[in-house]
Order: structure tokens, then sequence, then C-alpha cells
């Protein structure tokens, strides 16, 4: 059993039955406090009205004062192989809000859709928000299939026209179940009312669901929140605080701040209320010494200096969802928090506009609410972040407006570097290519042209220039080794002579190739620390 619980959220349009399906899931996995069922049932029979799962939901929630199961919009259940939290409980505009401003964030999705309406606008809003929100484990809950006579042809009919509508948005469902919430139908035990469905229970599905990996494996990410100093015994130490949104710090490693760009080592881990650490991962609140105090402000993004680097940019195009009644527009001026950072926003354009749910673009220089765009946005100052596709922590932000987030957004690309921007350095070109920026001198043309092809198969950035004047274009090799490229160059004795007495004043590495065969000369070049390919 996972200690972590595994959160999901119950998605889908008002009154298709989500809290009925909640409550059944509740009751047949004996995740209800004891006696809540039957004092539900009991109240219902007293007052005359047929018994309803989703009264136990609301008496939950009630009962939150007591502390039992259940906090505002928290439900806990298990099956065998784990725990799960369901997140926000059906809460319709509570839902989508939490949803893009990141306060509720689920790993996987149930959506439900009820079979006498079929697909509805909100079936498809929430599904749209689902993929915004990069969650792409859904199972699909056919509901009230009693009403619909347990018809295969509706399930199927639903079935198509959702599965269609979810391809379009980049979503693969992990399955359809057709579902009674009501009767108990294909929750936890396989129903006979569906003979022809084969497939697993609700249930069944839950065990599927996979757990993120782990993002202590993505570079090092944390916003720096506040510095704090000891003021203990004239010590000035300086404590850098945050949460580690992704990746794992140690003892020792450089750092860097972005988007300032300053660099420093860190000496020491300082963690919270619990035995000191020489190293500290993702999810988890610290501080840390630096070898070297530097200025910092909150906000900045620290990185460590070896992974790849994160985005500096205050132009950018994000995909956003708008909650506020006041449409977004580019005559107001907003307020953007990325990760600790915040600084002014102004939209600049609308590239697409979406009705969420038809999914239909449609021209517009405004974002109503509730609808979702494409847009380009320019910050007051340069912002560090990652883009979505990076980092699912880094890669969003809010919109705030009169104290108020009124929308959210994931960042799909960086626009511009400002001019306070460092420049991408050659460590990131050499990781990005495989190989070092190097001029490489051969002999003779055929093998020059052989080792070209060989190396561009292996990925390379790689050009030959064949009778390449080496001593009269030094600043051409310098730009294109600047570049980041592989150059090979053909040269005659004398004119290597020379460009060699030359280098040291136009620092351009000369590399000789001394070996015969090109695979040899592929080995040279990765003992030689060039080529990592
Ligand atoms: P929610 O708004 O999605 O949470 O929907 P509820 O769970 O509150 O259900 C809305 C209504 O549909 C209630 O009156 C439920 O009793 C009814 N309902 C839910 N599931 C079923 C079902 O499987 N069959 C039938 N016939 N009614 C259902």
């Amino acid at each position: 059993m996972q200690s972590e619980k595994f959160p999901i959220v119950f998605a889908g349009h008002v009154d298709h039955g989500k809290s009925t399906i909640i409550g059944r899931l509740l009751s047949e996995t004996g995740s209800l406090p004891e006696g809540k069922l039957e004092a539900i049932k009991n109240y219902c029979r007293l007052n005359s009205r047929p018994f309803e799962y989703a009264f136990l939901i609301d008496a939950l929630k009630d009962e939150q004062s007591q502390g039992i199961t259940i906090d505002t919009a928290r439900v806990f259940f298990s099956t065998k192989k784990r725990d799960f939290v369901i997140i926000d409980a059906p809460g319709h505009i509570e839902f989508l809000k939490n949803m893009v401003t990141g306060a509720s964030r689920a790993e996987a999705a149930v959506l439900v859709i009820a079979a006498d309406e079929g697909v509805q606008e909100n079936s498809r809003r929430h599904g749209y928000m689902l993929s915004i929100l990069g969650i792409k484990q859904i199972v699909v809950l056919v509901n009230k299939m009693d009403l619909a006579g347990y018809s295969e042809e509706i399930f199927n009919r639903i079935k198509t026209e959702y599965t269609e509508f979810l391809s379009e948005i980049g979503i693969k469902p992990l399955g359809f179940v057709p579902v009674s919430g009501l009767n108990g139908v294909n929750i936890s035990t396989k129903s006979s009312e569906t003979p022809w469905y084969d497939g697993k229970t609700l249930y069944g599905f839950l065990d599927l669901f996979k757990a993120k990996e782990p993002s202590t494996k993505q570079p090092f990410r944390m916003f720096l929140q506040d510095i704090y100093r000891f003021t203990e015994s004239g010590d000035n130490r300086r404590i850098y605080a945050g949460t580690v949104s992704s990746g794992t710090l140690n003892e020792g490693d450089e750092i860097v701040f972005s988007p300032s760009g300053k660099k420093s080592r860190i000496l020491s881990i300082e963690s919270f209320n619990t035995p000191h650490k020489t190293s500290v991962e993702s999810g988890f609140t610290a501080g840390f010494t630096l070898t070297e105090q530097i200025y910092a402000t909150r906000g900045e993004l620290i990185s460590k200096a070896g992974e790849t680097a994160p985005e500096i940019a205050s132009e950018f195009k994000a995909a956003v969802f708008w909650l506020g009644n006041d449409p977004l527009s580019p005559e107001r001026s907003y307020f953007i928090k990325v990760g600790t950072a915040r600084t002014t926003l102004r939209l600049k354009k609308i590239t697409k506009l979406l009705d969420t749910s038809s999914l239909e673009s449609r021209s517009g220089d405004k974002v109503g609410k509730f609808e979702a765009a494409e847009c380009i946005f320019e910050a007051g100052k340069p912002l560090s972040f990652d883009t979505i596709g990076e980092n699912q922590e880094t890669g969003r932000f809010v919109i705030v407006s009169d104290y108020e987030i009124r929308g959210g957004g994931i960042i799909l690309e960086p626009l511009s570097e400002a001019s306070s921007v460092r420049e991408v350095t050659a460590e990131e070109r050499e990781r990005r290519f495989g190989h070092k920026a190097a001029a490489i001198v051969v002999r003779d043309e055929n093998f020059a042209a052989e080792l070209e092809k060989n190396l561009f198969s292996l990925g390379a950035f790689v050009c030959y220039f064949p009778d390449y004047d080496l001593t009269s274009n030094p600043h051409e090799i310098r730009t294109m080794l600047k570049s980041g490229m592989l150059v090979l160059i053909k040269s005659g004795d004398d004119s290597l002579k020379d460009a060699k007495n030359k280098q040291s004043s136009d620092l351009i590495k000369l590399y000789e190739i001394k070996s015969g065969s090109v695979e040899a000369a592929v080995r040279e070049l990765r003992e030689n620390g060039i080529l990592s390919l």
C-alpha cells in the first residue's frame, strides 16, 4: 500500500450523478464512518424520501467539524491496492477554479456522462480542462444506464461521440464503463444488467491508474520564497528558503538564480524541524546557505548549474482559462504569479479563442468567463519558468486582478529574451548537440566528407567546408563555433601552421584528427571529450 493518497477528480455535467457514484463507491469500499449509511437511510425513511447516495456526500460535508473523513472538499476511500483522495468532489464553479489555479492537483479523473442526456456542455468543458491541466488518465462512466434500459447501443453511441471529442484534445481514455450509481451497477462489482459489457468495473479501473513519475528525476527547480538571517551570536549567514518544485539538491551543488543569472554554491541544507540532511528533493520545503552571499529576490527561480536552465522571458505564449466576470482584455492591466514571482501582465494578442464546449475557434479580442484561449502575454519584467511540456510545476501561472484569481494558464512557449537576460551558454549547446563546438582539421577530402556523414548520422551539428581558407577567415569560424557547431575543415600543412600560430589570439580551438579511419576518428573524438554521442 502506498503511503501517499492518490488524488483523483470526478468531473461531468451537473446532475449526471457524480455524488451518487462517489457515495456508492464509499459505501461499497467500506470507507464511510460507522453508522453513517444507516443514519441517512433512516432519515430518508422517516421523511418519506427515497434514499440517495448523493445525500451521503452532503451529510459528510456537514460533518467536517467532527473531523471524520472529510475536509471541505476532500473525500477519502481505499481499494485493496491503495488509498485515494477525491479532490473537489462536485463543486461546479469552485471545481474549475481550483483546477485552474492549481489549488487542487489531480493525477487522474473520472468523467461522468448520464446516458439519458448524453454528452453535454460540461462534459466537453471538463474534458478540455483536464487536457489543459495535463491530466491524461481518464475513465469515462456512462451513468444512469438504468434510465437507458441498459442499452448497449446507447452506451456505444456516447462512447463513440466522446472518444472523438477526447481524441481532438489529445486524450485517450483508459476505458468507458456503463454504470448506474443509483443501482450500484459496475461500480465495484460486475452486474448481470450489462451482460454485453466485458470490461472492468469503476473499481477495477481505479487500480489501473498509475502514479506519476517522481519529479525528483527532473532538473532541480525551486522558487525563492524568502531570505532569512541567523540572528544568533553575530552569525550573518543567510538562509534562502522555498519549496522544491522538482529535482534534487545536494550540499556542494552549484546553483543559478534566474532571471538574475547569479551563481553560488550550496554550503549547507537547512531543513526545518528534522534531522540534518545533505540533500533535499521535490515536494519539500527547505532552506540552504551559500558559500558566497549573494543578493537575490523573492520570485527568482533556482536551478542547478549543469542541468537544463529554465526559460527567461517577459513575453510568452500561453493557454489560459478565464474565470473572471469581466473579460480578459488587452485594455486592462493584470498581475501574474508564477511560483513566488509576481509582476504586472498585459494581454498582447489572442491567437486562438476556443469555445470550450464545441472546441471551435472563434475570433475576438477578449476572453470571456469560462472561455479558453491561446494568447501572447507581456509581463512587466523578465520571468523565469519552464514550458508546461518541460515541467508541470514551473510551467503554470495564475492571473490576478483586484486581489482575486481571475484565470490560470500554462506556458507554451517563451517569445522574447529581455535585454538583461544571459545568452545560451556553450554548455547548454553542448548538452543539446551532444558535442563540444570544435574546428576539426582533416587532411583528406574524402575522409572529411565521410566523417561528416558519419557524425551527422549520429545526430551531430556538423558541417564540412571544403577548401576553406582558415587563415583569412578566423572571424567566420568563430561565429560557427559560437553556434556550437563541429566545423570540419580540410587544410594543407602551411595554412594549418599559420592558423595555429594565430590560434592564441583568435581563440579558435583547432583539433587535428590523428586517426587513419573514420571509425577511429569518431572514437578519438569521444576519447578526447569532444563528442558524447
Ligand atoms: P451530480 O450533480 O453530478 O453530483 O449528480 P447527483 O449525484 O446529485 O445526481 C443527480 C440526480 O440523478 C439525483 O437525483 C440522483 O438520484 C440521480 N441519479 C444519479 N445516478 C443515477 C443513476 O444511475 N440512475 C438514476 N436513475 N438516477 C441517478
